[in-house]
């Protein structure tokens, strides 16, 4: 170090869903940057071999393993490493809420991953945030407490981090219009006549990411894209009838703004989490990375058109559950985790998944101003719902 010279804190991380896509992806940002970033704490749900791994790579205190139990060798070796093992349900709120961080990397997918959240920012800690269905199911809520805690909710979603990019600097008067880019996912060409036929080998082959099996299926009905106008209304604190949908098949622009002068900026890059992830963790700095570089010249052709509302009616049921606000959005989310794992499971088409979600929303009982417990509830009866529908 050079005489005189200050350095930056070391950021200390409790990654949630290490083992995952996102969290692999965080674990090799902090890698590369051992000088910016320590790892306290990591979590899996059921791949404790990966967990041993990263455990001996990344020395955290404390881990959770919430969807099985290690077996006597993987937790002597866990012990070996002095970590403190939390396990089942609640492991997750045990490490959001005694582990030794600075920043909350949730990169769960699904659900479980709102009351994490929710209990980091209620103990004023930062989360860099990956899993959206936090903000689809209680955005209310997760806004409030930040703002109450006034801790930052540091977006993740390569789409919001365009977003968030493009804001820097603009004041909120004069954001006109959020446009989110989507890829428009393996089917964008395939005829709607097909869609009850598509197979799940078929759904997951997303045509530039490489990602988990949930958000890849969310992906192939355009899921995704309505989850992420329900996290952008909550980030961005914008009615969702201001913010557009609009394909845009080579993930080079992952979103754009239009300002109240008519300009536009746009965020470019390679389709690499790692770049948003890692803008992230080191917010409010802009760290430097060795990934690929986008050679503009090299760009053939950017391309855009809008989206096939008819073929993929995800995004009006998104659109329509985030103007009903309440408890709709948790009851989309729900109804959508379960679908999708029905389809998953191989149980029903893939075009029975916005039938079920629609379903679920015009059956299970609205509640204008819900707390953390009724859209738990919402949920679950959403989940429930949507499993007898095919039972
Ligand atoms: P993934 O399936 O690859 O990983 C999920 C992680 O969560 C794993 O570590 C798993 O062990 C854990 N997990 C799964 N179910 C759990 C449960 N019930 N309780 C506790 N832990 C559980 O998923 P992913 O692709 O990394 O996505 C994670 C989140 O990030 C999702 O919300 C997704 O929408 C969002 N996201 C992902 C990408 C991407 O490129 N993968 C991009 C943008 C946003
Ligand atoms: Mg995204």
């Amino acid at each position: 170090m050079e005489p005189g010279k200050k350095t930056e804190p070391n950021k200390r991380l409790t990654i949630l869903g290490a083992t995952g896509s996102i969290g692999q992806n965080c674990l090799n940002v902090v890698s590369r940057l051992p000088q910016h970033f320590s790892v306290a704490a990591l979590s899996t749900h059921t791949q404790v071999e990966k967990l041993l791994g990263d455990t001996a790579k990344f020395k955290p205190r404390m881990v959770a393993i919430t969807g099985t139990e290690p077996d006597a060798e993987q937790r002597q070796q866990l012990k070996a490493h002095g970590v403190e093992i939390f396990c089942g349900p609640s492991a997750l709120t045990d490490l959001a809420e005694h582990s030794d961080y600075d920043l909350l990397v949730n990169a769960i997918v699904g659900a479980a991953g709102f009351v994490p959240t929710y209990r980091a920012l209620k103990r004023g800690r930062d989360v860099a945030l990956a899993n959206k269905e936090t903000l689809v199911i209680g955005g209310a809520h997760i806004m409030a407490e930040a703002e109450k805690q006034q801790a930052a909710i540091l977006p993740v979603d390569s789409e919001h981090s365009a977003i968030f990019q493009c804001l820097f600097g603009e004041e909120p008067k004069s954001v006109e219009q959020l446009i989110l880019t989507a890829s428009g996912g393996p089917f964008r060409q395939t005829r709607a006549e097909q869609f009850s036929k598509i197979t799940v080998e078929q759904a997951l082959k997303h045509p530039n990411w490489s990602m988990g099996k949930k958000i890849s299926i969310d992906s192939a009905t355009m899921m995704n894209k309505g989850l992420e106008i329900i996290e952008a209304r909550w980030l961005f604190k914008i009615a969702a009838d201001r913010i557009k949908v609009v394909i845009h098949p080579q993930s080079i622009i992952h979103s754009m703004v239009l300002f109240c002068d008519g300009s536009i900026k746009a965020q470019m890059g390679l389709p690499d989490m790692r770049i948003p992830i890692q803008l992230a963790l080191g917010f409010p700095q802009r760290l430097p990375a060795t990934f690929s570089r986008l050679d503009v010249a090299s760009l053939q052709e950017l391309t855009f058109e809008e989206p096939d509302r008819r073929k993929f009616p995800c995004l009006d049921l998104a659109y329509k559950a985030v103007a009903r606000a309440g408890n709709a959005p948790a009851v989309l989310n729900g109804a959508n985790e379960a679908a999708v794992d029905l389809f998953l499971n191989r149980k029903i088409n893939f075009d029975q998944i916005p039938v079920l979600i629609d379903k679920a929303l015009k059956t299970i009982d609205y509640h204008a101003g819900p707390g953390i417990d009724d859209l738990l509830q919402s949920d679950k009866a959403a989940r429930r719902l949507v499993c007898q529908a095919v039972s």
